[in-house]
């Protein structure tokens, strides 16, 4: 078990992509506090199919936009499981539309969450893990920070901005023994990609040189790997898990 005993928070973890990596970490050993901000159900269903396998998750409630609430739910994940070894920062949010129609709202969205919500998160527990001179931060991207499509100003600078943020805080925390990576998935088949996959999904599958759409499952392993000690020399680095996608091949 690559994570046996170490306390792992991941946000955004009831549904999606973060499901899997709660799952992962579990099945490796890890005690996995994850965060959700509202579907108490997709949570329960996620605590109880974690403890079936025999392993331990547990739900707190939290919007990640809440500088406040980030650090109290923290502290709360702290008295129950133990000191943080990994955070992992996957909650985030598509408010989609061209960018002369986009609404100031669906802009703060974004931003507040896939960013702000990294932030708020970081600041929480990147001094916990300095004094204990080691722990993982492993930010989740996407390749839209480079790879632009229509209609997603606010989320490419949000996840652009997070690439950015990990590369800096990596060069902060790397002498306290922290590595800080990110983890930029392609076209992962979740609820986030429900509406593109029902307009467009066999193009889409077309311009994935590797002829598949991505599963929580492949960014999980990525992930696995991230928090375990075997990626100890590793630190501010942007890993594309995207079956080729952003390679930019034509697609046939
Ligand atoms: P989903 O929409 O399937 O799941 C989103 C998760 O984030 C849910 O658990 C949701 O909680 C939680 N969440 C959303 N907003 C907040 C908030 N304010 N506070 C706390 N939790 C919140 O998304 P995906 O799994 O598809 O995406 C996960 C991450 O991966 C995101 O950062 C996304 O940008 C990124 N990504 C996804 C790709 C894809 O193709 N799917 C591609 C590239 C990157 P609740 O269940 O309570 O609503």
């Amino acid at each position: 078990m690559r994570l046996k005993d170490q306390v792992a928070i991941v946000t955004g973890g009831s549904r999606g992509i973060g499901r899997g990596i709660v799952k992962a970490f579990a099945a490796e050993g890890a005690k996995v506090a994850f965060i959700y901000k509202g579907n108490q159900a997709a949570a329960d269903s996620l605590v109880a199919e974690v403890a079936q396998a025999g392993g331990i998750a547990k739900a707190f409630q939290c919007d990640v936009t809440n500088f406040d609430d980030a650090e109290k739910v923290v502290e709360a994940i702290e008295k129950d499981l133990g000191l943080v070894n990994i955070l992992l920062n996957n909650a985030g949010v598509i408010r989609d539309g061209l960018f002369v129609g986009m609404k100031l709202e669906e802009w703060n969205t974004v931003i507040q969450t896939n960013l702000g919500g990294v932030f708020n998160f970081c600041h929480a527990v990147a001094m916990k893990l300095a004094r204990q001179r080691k722990g993982r931060i492993i930010n989740i991207s996407s390749v839209a920070a480079d790879n632009s499509n229509p209609g997603q100003t606010n989320y490419a600078a949000s996840k652009g901005a997070v690439n950015s943020f990990t590369r800096a805080l990596a060069v902060e925390l790397a002498g306290r023994g922290v590595t800080v990576n990110a983890i930029a998935p392609g076209f992962i088949e979740t609820d986030m990609t429900e509406n593109v996959r029902n307009k467009a999904g066999d193009l889409i599958k077309k311009m994935i040189p590797m002829k598949r759409l991505g599963q929580a499952e492949d960014i999980a392993k990525v992930a696995v790997f991230l928090a375990s000690a075997d990626s100890g020399y590793i630190t501010g680095q942007i890993i594309k898990v995207d079956g080729g996608l952003s390679l930019g091949a034509v697609a046939m």
